[in-house]
Protein backbone atom coordinates (compact mmCIF):
# COMPACT_ATOMS: atom_id res chain seq x y z
CA UNK A 1 0.00 0.00 0.00
CA UNK A 2 1.60 3.16 -1.08
CA UNK A 3 -0.12 6.56 -1.19
CA UNK A 4 1.62 9.19 -1.78
CA UNK A 5 0.36 12.94 -1.10
CA UNK A 6 2.03 15.85 -2.31
CA UNK A 7 4.02 17.68 0.53
CA UNK A 8 4.74 21.05 -1.90
CA UNK A 9 1.13 21.86 -1.59
CA UNK A 10 2.45 22.57 2.26
CA UNK A 11 3.51 25.90 2.76
CA UNK A 12 5.13 27.69 5.75
CA UNK A 13 3.84 31.25 6.67
CA UNK A 14 5.03 34.15 8.83
CA UNK A 15 2.34 36.17 10.51
CA UNK A 16 2.48 39.21 11.91
CA UNK A 17 -1.43 39.47 12.95
CA UNK A 18 -2.36 42.93 15.00
CA UNK A 19 -1.66 41.08 18.35
CA UNK A 20 1.67 40.01 17.72
CA UNK A 21 4.48 41.96 19.61
CA UNK A 22 7.92 43.03 18.04
CA UNK A 23 10.07 40.88 19.72
CA UNK A 24 7.86 37.63 19.22
CA UNK A 25 8.00 36.20 15.71
CA UNK A 26 5.53 33.34 14.62
CA UNK A 27 5.08 31.54 11.48
CA UNK A 28 2.72 28.75 10.73
CA UNK A 29 3.34 25.52 8.99
CA UNK A 30 0.29 24.84 6.80
CA UNK A 31 -0.31 20.91 6.99
CA UNK A 32 -4.11 22.31 6.55
CA UNK A 33 -3.26 22.59 2.99
CA UNK A 34 -1.69 19.08 2.25
CA UNK A 35 -4.82 17.44 0.53
CA UNK A 36 -8.29 18.21 0.46
CA UNK A 37 -9.62 15.10 1.95
CA UNK A 38 -7.43 14.17 3.77
CA UNK A 39 -6.47 17.09 5.95
CA UNK A 40 -3.38 17.83 9.00
CA UNK A 41 -1.89 15.99 10.68
CA UNK A 42 -4.17 13.12 10.59
CA UNK A 43 -2.72 12.07 7.47
CA UNK A 44 1.06 11.57 9.25
CA UNK A 45 -0.65 9.60 12.10
CA UNK A 46 -2.37 6.86 9.40
CA UNK A 47 0.31 6.52 6.27
CA UNK A 48 2.26 3.66 8.69
CA UNK A 49 -0.60 2.64 10.45
CA UNK A 50 -1.64 1.34 6.89
CA UNK A 51 1.46 0.29 5.80
CA UNK A 52 1.27 -2.14 8.57
CA UNK A 53 -2.21 -3.34 7.58
CA UNK A 54 -1.14 -3.92 4.38
CA UNK A 55 2.39 -5.66 5.32
CA UNK A 56 0.16 -7.80 7.80
CA UNK A 57 -1.88 -9.30 4.87
CA UNK A 58 -5.43 -6.75 6.31
CA UNK A 59 -8.15 -6.31 3.87
CA UNK A 60 -9.52 -3.23 5.93
CA UNK A 61 -8.72 -0.82 8.53
CA UNK A 62 -11.10 -0.49 11.27
CA UNK A 63 -11.20 2.49 13.69
CA UNK A 64 -13.48 4.49 16.08
CA UNK A 65 -14.57 8.11 16.26
CA UNK A 66 -17.53 10.56 17.00
CA UNK A 67 -19.84 12.34 14.17
CA UNK A 68 -17.77 15.63 13.49
CA UNK A 69 -13.88 13.60 13.86
CA UNK A 70 -11.05 14.63 11.88
CA UNK A 71 -9.83 11.21 12.10
CA UNK A 72 -12.66 9.46 10.57
CA UNK A 73 -12.73 11.99 8.25
CA UNK A 74 -9.09 11.62 7.11
CA UNK A 75 -9.33 7.85 7.73
CA UNK A 76 -12.24 7.52 5.15
CA UNK A 77 -10.60 9.88 2.51
CA UNK A 78 -6.99 7.90 2.80
CA UNK A 79 -8.61 4.32 2.66
CA UNK A 80 -10.69 5.57 -0.14
CA UNK A 81 -7.26 6.69 -2.28
CA UNK A 82 -5.03 3.37 -0.67
CA UNK A 83 -8.12 1.08 -2.02
CA UNK A 84 -8.38 -0.65 1.20
CA UNK A 85 -12.00 -1.08 2.83
CA UNK A 86 -12.57 0.82 6.24
CA UNK A 87 -15.14 0.28 9.18
CA UNK A 88 -15.51 3.70 11.48
CA UNK A 89 -17.28 2.66 14.67
CA UNK A 90 -19.09 5.94 15.59
CA UNK A 91 -20.06 7.05 18.90
CA UNK A 92 -23.89 7.17 19.52
CA UNK A 93 -26.76 5.54 17.96
CA UNK A 94 -27.27 6.40 14.10
CA UNK A 95 -29.20 9.91 13.96
CA UNK A 96 -32.02 10.58 11.49
CA UNK A 97 -29.48 12.59 9.40
CA UNK A 98 -25.94 12.16 9.43
CA UNK A 99 -23.25 14.64 10.29
CA UNK A 100 -21.74 15.83 7.37
CA UNK A 101 -18.67 14.49 8.55
CA UNK A 102 -20.29 11.09 8.70
CA UNK A 103 -22.21 11.90 5.24
CA UNK A 104 -18.49 12.43 3.12
CA UNK A 105 -17.04 9.59 5.26
CA UNK A 106 -20.50 7.00 3.50
CA UNK A 107 -19.87 8.29 0.18
CA UNK A 108 -16.09 7.74 0.36
CA UNK A 109 -17.08 4.22 0.83
CA UNK A 110 -16.81 4.44 4.86
CA UNK A 111 -18.81 1.41 6.57
CA UNK A 112 -20.46 3.03 9.64
CA UNK A 113 -20.92 1.23 12.93
CA UNK A 114 -23.22 3.36 15.13
CA UNK A 115 -22.80 2.04 18.83
CA UNK A 116 -24.19 3.44 22.07
CA UNK A 117 -22.19 6.17 24.24
CA UNK A 118 -21.46 3.40 26.78
CA UNK A 119 -20.97 0.61 24.71
CA UNK A 120 -18.16 3.33 23.09
CA UNK A 121 -17.26 3.69 26.32
CA UNK A 122 -15.95 0.49 26.80
CA UNK A 123 -14.90 0.18 23.20
CA UNK A 124 -11.13 -0.63 23.93
CA UNK A 125 -12.39 -3.65 26.11
CA UNK A 126 -14.14 -5.12 22.99
CA UNK A 127 -11.96 -7.31 21.01
CA UNK A 128 -12.65 -6.38 17.47
CA UNK A 129 -10.02 -8.91 15.82
CA UNK A 130 -12.56 -11.88 16.99
CA UNK A 131 -15.53 -10.00 14.98
CA UNK A 132 -13.34 -8.66 12.23
CA UNK A 133 -10.22 -11.03 11.96
CA UNK A 134 -9.57 -9.20 8.56
CA UNK A 135 -9.15 -6.05 10.13
CA UNK A 136 -6.34 -3.69 11.11
CA UNK A 137 -7.04 -2.17 14.12
CA UNK A 138 -6.42 1.96 14.23
CA UNK A 139 -7.19 3.48 17.78
CA UNK A 140 -9.18 6.90 18.18
CA UNK A 141 -7.54 9.26 16.59
CA UNK A 142 -4.33 7.43 15.64
CA UNK A 143 -2.91 7.47 18.64
CA UNK A 144 -0.48 4.63 18.84
CA UNK A 145 2.85 4.30 18.26
CA UNK A 146 3.27 4.03 14.30
CA UNK A 147 0.58 7.48 14.17
CA UNK A 148 3.49 9.12 16.55
CA UNK A 149 6.33 8.23 14.27
CA UNK A 150 4.48 9.63 11.23
CA UNK A 151 4.02 13.11 13.20
CA UNK A 152 8.30 13.03 13.22
CA UNK A 153 8.31 13.41 9.75
CA UNK A 154 6.23 17.20 9.82
CA UNK A 155 9.04 19.52 10.87
CA UNK A 156 11.29 17.62 8.10
CA UNK A 157 8.94 19.53 5.75
CA UNK A 158 9.95 23.21 7.21
CA UNK A 159 13.70 21.74 7.04
CA UNK A 160 13.06 21.38 3.27
CA UNK A 161 11.91 25.32 3.54
CA UNK A 162 13.90 27.33 5.45
CA UNK A 163 16.29 27.67 8.51
CA UNK A 164 14.43 25.44 10.79
CA UNK A 165 16.72 25.49 13.74
CA UNK A 166 16.27 29.16 14.19
CA UNK A 167 12.66 28.15 15.58
CA UNK A 168 13.19 28.70 19.45
CA UNK A 169 10.05 27.01 20.19
CA UNK A 170 6.84 24.48 17.98
CA UNK A 171 3.49 24.73 19.23
CA UNK A 172 0.59 22.48 18.24
CA UNK A 173 -2.75 21.74 19.33
CA UNK A 174 -2.84 18.34 21.86
CA UNK A 175 -6.16 16.09 21.40
CA UNK A 176 -4.16 12.69 22.45
CA UNK A 177 -0.92 13.97 22.42
CA UNK A 178 0.37 11.94 19.69
CA UNK A 179 1.05 14.52 17.33
CA UNK A 180 3.59 16.58 20.21
CA UNK A 181 4.95 13.34 20.66
CA UNK A 182 5.91 12.72 17.12
CA UNK A 183 7.26 16.69 17.48
CA UNK A 184 9.33 16.08 20.57
CA UNK A 185 11.00 13.59 19.23
CA UNK A 186 12.44 15.16 16.36
CA UNK A 187 12.94 18.59 17.04
CA UNK A 188 16.27 20.00 17.36
CA UNK A 189 17.40 19.57 21.46
CA UNK A 190 17.58 22.99 21.86
CA UNK A 191 13.98 24.01 20.86
CA UNK A 192 11.26 24.14 23.23
CA UNK A 193 8.02 21.87 22.05
CA UNK A 194 4.82 23.71 23.79
CA UNK A 195 1.25 21.35 23.55
CA UNK A 196 -1.99 23.58 23.65
CA UNK A 197 -4.41 20.98 25.61
CA UNK A 198 -8.13 21.46 24.02
CA UNK A 199 -9.67 19.55 26.62
CA UNK A 200 -10.68 20.31 30.32
CA UNK A 201 -9.49 18.08 32.93
CA UNK A 202 -6.65 16.33 31.19
CA UNK A 203 -3.88 15.62 33.22
CA UNK A 204 -3.21 12.07 32.26
CA UNK A 205 -1.57 13.66 29.05
CA UNK A 206 1.90 14.16 30.27
CA UNK A 207 2.22 10.10 31.18
CA UNK A 208 0.36 9.48 27.41
CA UNK A 209 2.77 11.31 26.03
CA UNK A 210 5.73 10.53 28.29
CA UNK A 211 4.80 6.90 27.06
CA UNK A 212 5.31 7.54 22.77
CA UNK A 213 8.86 9.23 23.39
CA UNK A 214 12.44 8.10 22.79
CA UNK A 215 14.48 7.76 25.09
CA UNK A 216 16.57 10.48 26.41
CA UNK A 217 17.56 13.03 25.65
CA UNK A 218 15.08 15.32 24.07
CA UNK A 219 14.26 19.06 23.96
CA UNK A 220 12.07 20.41 26.49
CA UNK A 221 8.77 20.14 26.34
CA UNK A 222 5.44 21.70 28.10
CA UNK A 223 1.40 21.58 28.02
CA UNK A 224 -0.55 24.46 28.62
CA UNK A 225 -3.43 23.29 30.60
CA UNK A 226 -5.62 26.83 30.94
CA UNK A 227 -6.69 27.26 27.24
CA UNK A 228 -9.45 24.75 26.42
CA UNK A 229 -11.73 27.38 26.43
CA UNK A 230 -14.38 25.68 28.70
CA UNK A 231 -13.68 22.16 27.29
CA UNK A 232 -13.48 19.93 23.96
CA UNK A 233 -15.03 21.28 20.78
CA UNK A 234 -16.63 23.86 23.25
CA UNK A 235 -17.45 27.15 21.28
CA UNK A 236 -17.43 30.80 22.50
CA UNK A 237 -18.19 34.11 21.17
CA UNK A 238 -14.80 35.13 21.65
CA UNK A 239 -13.67 31.71 20.17
CA UNK A 240 -15.24 33.11 16.79
CA UNK A 241 -14.53 36.36 17.31
CA UNK A 242 -10.67 35.58 16.88
CA UNK A 243 -10.85 33.09 14.73
CA UNK A 244 -12.26 35.35 12.45
CA UNK A 245 -10.31 38.37 13.35
CA UNK A 246 -7.17 36.10 12.39
CA UNK A 247 -8.49 34.98 9.16
CA UNK A 248 -8.86 38.71 7.97
CA UNK A 249 -5.51 39.15 9.28
CA UNK A 250 -3.56 36.34 7.55
CA UNK A 251 -6.45 34.79 5.60
CA UNK A 252 -5.57 31.52 7.45
CA UNK A 253 -8.55 30.07 8.37
CA UNK A 254 -8.43 27.64 11.46
CA UNK A 255 -11.06 25.12 13.06
CA UNK A 256 -12.67 26.05 16.33
CA UNK A 257 -12.08 22.58 17.83
CA UNK A 258 -8.31 22.72 17.48
CA UNK A 259 -6.43 25.25 15.47
CA UNK A 260 -8.42 28.03 16.57
CA UNK A 261 -7.86 27.03 20.61
CA UNK A 262 -4.25 26.91 20.07
CA UNK A 263 -3.40 30.12 17.95
CA UNK A 264 -5.95 31.65 20.59
CA UNK A 265 -4.16 30.26 23.94
CA UNK A 266 -0.78 31.70 22.20
CA UNK A 267 -1.81 35.04 21.70
CA UNK A 268 -2.68 34.75 25.75
CA UNK A 269 0.65 33.56 26.06
CA UNK A 270 2.22 35.85 24.28
CA UNK A 271 0.40 38.73 25.91
CA UNK A 272 0.75 37.25 29.48
CA UNK A 273 4.83 36.98 28.68
CA UNK A 274 5.15 33.53 28.39
CA UNK A 275 7.66 33.48 25.54
CA UNK A 276 10.74 35.73 25.93
CA UNK A 277 12.40 38.07 23.82
CA UNK A 278 13.57 36.81 20.35
CA UNK A 279 11.06 33.87 20.29
CA UNK A 280 10.10 32.73 17.15
CA UNK A 281 7.94 30.10 17.19
CA UNK A 282 6.44 27.89 14.49
CA UNK A 283 2.51 27.10 14.93
CA UNK A 284 1.45 23.53 13.08
CA UNK A 285 -1.84 23.79 11.71
CA UNK A 286 -3.11 20.58 11.48
CA UNK A 287 -5.95 20.91 9.35
CA UNK A 288 -9.28 20.20 11.05
CA UNK A 289 -11.29 22.47 8.71
CA UNK A 290 -14.01 19.92 7.81
CA UNK A 291 -15.15 19.63 11.10
CA UNK A 292 -16.10 23.65 11.03
CA UNK A 293 -19.89 24.14 10.74
CA UNK A 294 -21.08 23.53 6.91
CA UNK A 295 -21.92 26.83 5.89
CA UNK A 296 -18.10 27.87 6.63
CA UNK A 297 -19.04 30.21 9.44
CA UNK A 298 -17.65 29.92 12.72
CA UNK A 299 -20.36 32.16 14.36
C1 LIG B 1 -6.79 15.35 15.91
C2 LIG B 1 -6.35 16.75 15.80
C3 LIG B 1 -5.42 17.30 16.69
C4 LIG B 1 -4.90 16.58 17.87
O1 LIG B 1 -3.90 15.66 17.54
P1 LIG B 1 -3.39 14.65 18.64
O2 LIG B 1 -2.32 13.90 17.97
O3 LIG B 1 -4.57 13.74 18.96
O4 LIG B 1 -2.98 15.39 19.84
C5 LIG B 1 -5.01 18.61 16.48
N1 LIG B 1 -5.51 19.33 15.47
C6 LIG B 1 -6.42 18.84 14.62
C7 LIG B 1 -6.96 19.72 13.56
C8 LIG B 1 -6.87 17.54 14.75
O5 LIG B 1 -7.79 17.06 13.90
Amino acid sequence: MNIQLDYNNITLQAISPSWLPDHVRASVLRLDLLHPEVSGNKWFKLRYNLEEASAQGKTRIFTFGGAYSNHIAATAAACRLAGIACTGVIRGERPAVLSHTLRDASLRGMELHFISREAYRHKNETDWNTLYPDAYIVPEGGNNALGAKGCEEILSLVNDSSDDSSFTHIACAVGTGTTLAGLINSAAHQQEIVGYVVLKSAAYLEQEIQSLLHAAPLPHWQLRHEHHGGGYAKVTPALTAFIRQFYEETHIPLDIVYTGKLLMGFRQDVLDGVYPTGSNVLLIHTGGLQGNPVDGQVS
